[in-house]
């Protein structure tokens, strides 16, 4: 099983300059999202992503000629009217796709939402590093970060890519002392194996920064959507992981997290 050649765009893709300027390329836009950082959030989904991941739910998102354009503007008053509603914690957070791509437009995006008092989050794959990231880092609240398998070889096997840059990125977040959650999706026979797992636990263990690791059991949900694009889909022999296994995931976490969660 493998991710077929010509998915995969080139590390360093940027958005920013393609497009029109001061509008983001965005797939969608959710509120009162509960499941993408702290509190209630307005969750918006970046359009493009690098990976190819096979288990992806939102295969709609790779496209980076696809979505629709939305103004920074637009966004940061669509924020502010949903402020009330995000409390002492909430706030807005961009997903994906991977957001990174459009990493100077966001980094306007989160300088507006700081000015007027809105926290920010970005949910990222963690395929790129350079200076544009990490200025947009310095202005992001909290970093949700996909860690899709702590081996080298089976996170080509899911992604089409090296965790190389992942592990960076992480240890970048660690280095600057801003909070970080790690995300981890679940898959029976993909990432479940257990001495990868005491690894991931291992090799994170010390970080100072890392408040808690998210478990993402996998599910089918997003097959359809490979269909509809007319994708093959590689794992759809692959059922949702058994609550024995999310136990035991989670029981292994709890080893080396202060905090674990089964999202
Ligand atoms: S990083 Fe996210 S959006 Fe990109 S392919 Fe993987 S699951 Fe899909």
């Amino acid at each position: 099983m493998q991710i077929p050649e010509g998915w995969l765009l080139p590390q360093e893709t940027n958005l920013d300059h393609a497009d029109r300027p001061d509008y983001l390329r965005i797939h969608s836009i959710e509120t009162f999202g509960t499941h993408d950082g702290p509190g209630i959030r307005m969750v918006v989904f970046a359009q493009g992503c690098q990976f190819r991941c096979l288990y992806c739910a939102n295969p709609d998102t790779w496209d980076i000629y696809g979505g629709t354009f939305k103004s920074i503007e637009e966004i940061v008053q669509l924020a502010i009217h949903e402020k009330p509603y995000f409390g002492k914690q909430g706030g807005v957070t961009i997903s994906g796709g991977e957001p990174t791509l459009q990493r100077n437009k966001l980094l306007t995006l989160f300088k507006r939402l700081h000015e007027e008092g809105i926290n920010t989050a970005l949910d990222s794959n963690g395929r790129l590093l350079n200076h544009e990231v990490e200025a947009l880092f310095e202005e992001t609240d909290y970093l949700l970060l996909d860690i899709k398998h702590i081996n080298d070889d089976w996170h080509h096997k899911l992604t089409g890519v090296s965790n190389n840059s992942v592990l960076k990125v992480a240890e970048y977040r660690e280095s600057t002392g801003k909070p970080m959650w790690l995300r981890y999706v679940l898959v029976p026979g993909w990432s479940d194996q257990e001495e990868y797992l005491h690894e991931l636990g291992r090799h994170f263990q010390h970080y100072k920064t890392i408040e808690k690791i998210e478990i993402q059991p996998y599910h089918l949900l997003g097959v359809q959507k490979w269909e509809a694009l007319k994708m093959e889909y590689l794992l759809k022999d692959v059922p949702s992981p058994s609550r024995e296994i999310i136990n035991k995931t989670e029981a292994i976490f709890k080893q080396y997290f202060k905090e674990v969660k089964v999202n």
